[in-house]
């Protein structure tokens, strides 16, 4: 599969259209531009003047967008629909600002959101926050970094633990077979965090959740990659690091295992060395891609095209 690459980081306009990826975009359809607005104090998140111009873009060529993202799990000022607005607009993600309105993706107050159907090896049912679903087509926008869970996180992760309702983020977080807490533990019914999955079955069940989300919208989703302040950890916390790489440029691909496998691949040449790896010693980021492989959801193998 094609990974179109600039290094040229104004450049996110160009690479859309590169990528052909107006050929996904309809008259009067909904486009949901998936994003993380970043936690308050984080500094590292995608910023709206680098990803706006896409939105402007498909409104140009009839589309409808809008900015979306799905309620944390754990406590902070993207737990809840009204608090994670106002996040988005503190953080610039307004209609004036990005020519494009923020619609938190879940139904306010709905912790379970839809089940989808699918059949993966850990999961037969995913919760998944309605509201991404509703769209007809969708634009996967990824703030490329390193993470203490997957190693990175990329396309992959921000569709998949991104749009997962707050059950569907518990489910992914937890292993309750091997949780020594199991007896006492009343996160189930509280839908409170938890950690304790290992980094290989989390990995795991977010790729299932990012292919059972991809298949809602049967080829009409594309993803874009902006490998720039790629900081250590997510930008769930409300603070970052410096960056562990100088910003590399942006790269798009219609498949999302190609597209996150060549982002490492960039990375790390630029390093010199598997620097996610010697970020977080104790995962193994190519779990993530090639459960996605064995389940279909794409390719590691890539052709890079240079723009
Ligand atoms: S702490 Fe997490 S893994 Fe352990 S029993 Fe509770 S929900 Fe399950």
């Amino acid at each position: 599969m094609n990974v179109f690459f600039s290094s040229d980081i104004s450049k996110a306009k160009e690479i859309f259209e590169t990528a052909g990826f107006s050929k996904i975009i309809f008259q009067n359809d909904a486009v949901a531009l998936k994003i993380h607005f970043g936690e308050p104090g984080n500094t590292a998140y995608l910023k709206p003047d680098r990803v706006s111009p896409i939105a402007r873009l498909i409104r140009q060529l009839g589309g409808l967008p809008f900015w979306t993202d799905a309620n944390t799990l754990y406590q902070g000022k993207r737990n809840d629909n009204e608090t994670h607005l106002q996040t988005a607009h503190e953080h610039g993600y307004t209609s004036a600002n990005t020519g494009a309105e923020a619609i938190i993706a879940d139904e306010p107050g709905d912790q379970w959101g839809r089940e989808l159907a699918v059949n993966y090896p850990h999961f037969k049912k995913l919760y998944v926050a309605a509201g991404a679903l509703t769209a007809g087509t969708m634009i996967v926008l990824t703030h490329f970094k390193g993470h203490e869970t997957t190693g990175f996180g990329g396309a992959l992760k921000n569709i998949g633990m991104g749009l997962g309702s707050k059950l569907g983020k518990l489910k992914m977080h937890q292993d309750c077979l091997h949780c020594p807490e199991v007896k006492t533990c009343r996160k189930n019914q509280t839908l409170d965090a938890c950690w304790f999955g290992s980094p290989e079955l989390v990995q795991e069940k977010i790729a299932e959740y990012a292919a059972g989300i991809a298949a809602q919208f049967k080829g009409k989703i594309a993803y874009i990659n902006f490998i720039t302040d790629v900081s250590p950890n997510c930008d769930c916390y409300p603070h970052n690091d410096p960056p562990v790489v100088p910003d590399i440029g942006i790269a798009a691909s219609l498949d999302p295992v190609a597209l996150d496998q060549a982002c490492v691949d960039l990375v790390n040449k630029a390093a010199g060395h598997d620097k996610f790896r010697a970020l977080w010693p104790a995962v193994d980021w190519s779990v993530q891609l090639s459960h996605a492989e064995k389940i279909c959801l794409g390719s590691r193998k890539y052709e890079l095209v240079v723009k």
